[in-house]
């Protein structure tokens, strides 16, 4: 395909591109703060979340690796930080061939992940798996949320960061949509439409970032073998041979770099032309037909989709559920599990702040959203001390 040719400098109608100015209603806050003399609103937002306590705390999460720290983790594996910061870097990349906005693009991929509790996704089933006995479950989006909004404490006149409203929108809703009805709370985000297409592809950089990462993490570390990754992904053998036939001589690891590339390479081109091809599809020319098309506009094309789709069984298969992983996955759900019911049997273990919240969020709630703002090493340090083993 010689989609990079046929897309290059092509940019979508200017209408579809959320506009910046501070006097646009997207970059309105909760409260109001006067115009920076020369930061827009979606670089300041940007800033905020850079600055913030939970961005931070990404350094101490994991995202596919759940080994628990005692047990050694090569200091050059992912991080949650280090994904964001390439999430980041390709939704820029994205939005700016597109003609979108780059600066609000960049406020959501920074903050995409800061929703997330300790060890990856078994932290995540494990504390939703606690909520559910209380009738209440757990979303890293909406958590992301109370995060920006409230738990965040970084000025004098008001909790939260004060982010603008498209930023908080598209943080409840790059990945997926909510109903007013399940969720009154969220009634000013726009619930029936579908968010801005800055929004919509963070989605799926996040998905090529932590694929292509992921691939290159679990070749580096010897769990995945070269030989099951070119024969699980058509693209990634594809482009192992036009990297080795350009490379002959190159170290095999080297020879795996360039393919990664180039398959980051690929699925970033095929998305920018699948949204403009979506876009032309429909007519579109402005933000509100953006926002109640028929279907979400930022996608990759059907073949494209097969190869992610191939790559991610691939990885779910041999590196996330893989067996090794397996042990880990179940340690860290124990231990998110243990501490949760410890703290619920005695709440005065919990920082002032924290217990503050009880009245107002209840038990349950309050202990959940301590959990999740642990990073890997401090939940393990805070479960010993309690007598976890
Ligand atoms: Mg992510």
């Amino acid at each position: 395909m010689s989609l990079e040719k046929q897309e290059s400098g092509a940019k979508l109608p200017a209408g579809i591109a959320v506009c910046g100015g501070a006097e646009s209603e997207l970059a309105s806050r909760v409260h109001s703060q006067p115009p920076h003399a020369y930061r827009t609103p979606f670089a300041r937002d940007t800033a905020r979340v850079l600055h913030a306590r939970a961005f931070r705390r990404l350094a101490g999460k994991t995202q596919v690796f759940t080994r628990l720290p005692a047990e050694g983790l090569s200091d050059h594996f992912r991080s949650r930080l280090t994904h964001t910061l390439e999430v980041t870097q390709i939704s820029r990349t994205v939005a700016a061939a597109l003609g979108l906005n780059a600066e609000l693009a960049e406020a959501l991929a920074l903050s995409h992940d800061i929703g997330h509790p300790p060890f990856g996704h078994a932290g995540e089933k494990a504390l939703d798996r606690a909520l559910r006995t209380h009738d209440l479950s757990f979303d890293h989006n909406l958590h992301a949320l109370r995060i920006v909004t409230w738990f965040e404490e970084r000025y004098p006149g008001f909790r939260g960061l004060n982010l603008t409203l498209a930023v908080r929108e598209g943080i409840v809703k790059h990945s997926r949509d909510y109903s007013f009805a399940d969720h009154p709370e969220l009634a000013e985000y726009f619930l029936d439409e579908f968010p801005p297409l800055e929004a919509q592809l963070i989605d799926l950089a996040d998905e090529i970032a932590y694929l292509t990462a992921d691939l290159d993490d679990g070749l580096d570390s010897g769990i995945l073998a070269l030989d099951q990754a070119r024969e699980a992904s058509p693209l990634f053998r594809q482009l192992h041979d036009v990297a080795l036939a350009r490379y002959p001589k190159a170290a095999g690891k080297l020879v795996v770099y360039e393919t990664l590339r180039r398959v980051l390479n690929a699925f970033v081109s095929d998305m920018i032309g699948e949204v403009h091809a979506r876009v032309n599809a429909i007519g579109a020319t402005t933000l509100t037909e953006v926002r109640r098309a028929p279907q979400r506009l930022a996608a990759l094309s059907t073949p494209m989709e097969g190869e992610r789709l191939a790559i991610k069984k691939f990885l779910y298969a041999s590196l996330y559920n893989s067996p090794g992983q397996e042990h880990e996955h179940e340690r860290a759900e124990e231990v998110v599990a243990q501490l949760f019911a410890i703290l619920m049997a005695d709440p005065g273990l919990m920082p002032e702040d924290h217990q503050a919240q009880i009245p107002t969020e209840g038990l349950a709630r309050t202990v959940a959203d301590y959990i999740a703002g642990m990073t890997d090493r401090y939940i393990v340090q805070l479960w010993e001390r309690c007598g976890g083993r």
